[in-house]
């Protein structure tokens, strides 16, 4: 810090020389990222009531008020009648509190409880095994990179605590057989979370738009909660993440009281103490302004251009889709050339694509357009025949 402050306008100006390096949305080079630009009224909401914390909800009452409706406008997405939930920092936190909720509820002590996920689910949940002291077993994935529901079986013990599908992975944006899912977690009494963080802006709207519709949400009786992000494909700001449960009885069990609120005592069963209310009002503001037709919009788009680059990648020499999307995201992969060259080449002319240990991940969000995939698809031909 200097001994004496600078005005304003230095200040931004060395800002903005010192950010030069940063990527930008507008550049239409950030093809491996789940965020993406947010919804401009999003922003504008956010910067109004950027004071507020919903982590002493007894000041912000009427934002405690909101944030509940919220998270109901989520749930009816999601087929729920009445939702409970809270808008958090993103979906590793929504996925913990998932997790945290099923331990104790299960009544499991630290390092009894197991919970078996699909090995392409997202790294948080290697985190929730360490914090939790969860063992976190893993399950290996069918021809159509889902879950294999007949190991899911097998590995049912006395001590699993929760069964997690993911609706949208993170690196195809494969659905796993959550109808599946959810029966074994009935009939075995077991709590099941679905991870759909970056699906759940997307999936509800297939079905309209004429598109396969895999089932994944709260119709499904076993689905106890489930992982949805307003800063992936809700084009909410950062930090917004949504975690949405059936039945709140069992989220008290994740509850701890504090007593010194200058709001009056209170328990939240979140990660943080102090958490944005910007974040859930902004949410809010969006939900109710887009509404059901703004969001299919988006998702409209962002198909039809997910389709326009699967149809060209299948043209091409060389390379070839890991599957048929069924959601935003484009895996490539190549039998014949080595996929980190592949990446290395179109990073070196600009693309910051996501590199799987198999593929190359290209996530198609709302910055995006048809003359980014077509100069994307030009370069991709080049580092293909150099190689
Ligand atoms: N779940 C899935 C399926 C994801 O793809 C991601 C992030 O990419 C997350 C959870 C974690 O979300 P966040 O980065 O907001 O914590």
């Amino acid at each position: 810090m200097d001994d004496k402050g600078n005005p304003k306008d230095i200040i931004e100006n060395i800002l903005k020389s010192r950010l030069t390096k940063d990527l930008n949305f507008d550049s239409g080079k950030i093809l491996g990222s789940m965020c993406t630009r947010p919804h401009p009224f999003a922003k504008d909401i956010f910067s109004q009531y950027i004071e507020k914390n919903i982590g002493d909800p007894g000041l912000v009452n009427s934002t405690e008020k909101l944030e509940k409706e919220a998270i109901n406008m989520i749930g009816k997405l999601l087929s729920l009648k009445n939702a409970y939930g809270y808008i958090v920092t993103g979906g590793t936190e929504a996925n913990i509190l998932a997790l945290w909720t099923a331990r104790n509820y299960a009544g499991a002590k630290p390092g009894i409880g197991e919970v078996i996920v699909p090995e392409s689910c997202h790294f948080s949940f290697d985190k929730i095994g360490d914090l939790l002291c969860l063992k976190i077993i893993k399950i290996s994935l069918t021809d159509k990179f889902q879950i294999d529901i007949k190991k899911v079986k097998q590995a049912i013990t006395t001590r699993t605590v929760a069964l997690v599908g993911v609706a949208g992975t993170t690196s195809l944006g494969a659905v796993d057989p959550i109808k599946k899912l959810s029966e074994i977690a009935e009939e075995h009494g077991i709590y099941l979370h679905i991870d759909a963080a970056f699906g759940g802006y997307v999936l509800p709207f297939l079905k309209d738009l004429g598109f396969p519709s895999p089932p994944f949400n709260f119709k499904l009786k076993g689905v106890r909660s489930i992982t949805i992000d307003p800063h992936k494909m809700g084009m909410g700001v950062i930090p917004g993440g949504g975690i949405i449960y059936r039945n709140p009885e069992m989220v008290e069990k994740a509850k701890f009281p504090v007593s010194y609120l200058a709001g009056g005592e209170n328990a939240l069963p979140t990660i943080v103490g102090t958490r944005s209310g910007a974040s859930v009002l902004s949410v809010w503001a969006l939900l109710k302004h887009l509404g059901k037709s703004g969001y299919k919009t988006i998702v409209r788009r962002c198909m039809d251009l997910t389709f326009m680059l699967a149809e060209k990648i299948k043209e091409m020499k060389s390379v070839d889709l890991v599957m048929w999307p069924v959601i935003n995201i484009v895996g490539i992969k190549s039998d014949s050339l080595n996929i980190k060259d592949i990446a290395f080449g179109l990073r070196k002319r600009g693309w910051a694509i996501s590199l799987f240990k198999e593929h190359i991940r290209i996530v198609i969000m709302p910055h995006l357009y048809s003359d980014h995939i077509a100069s994307f698809t030009d370069d991709l031909k080049k580092v293909v025949d150099e190689l």
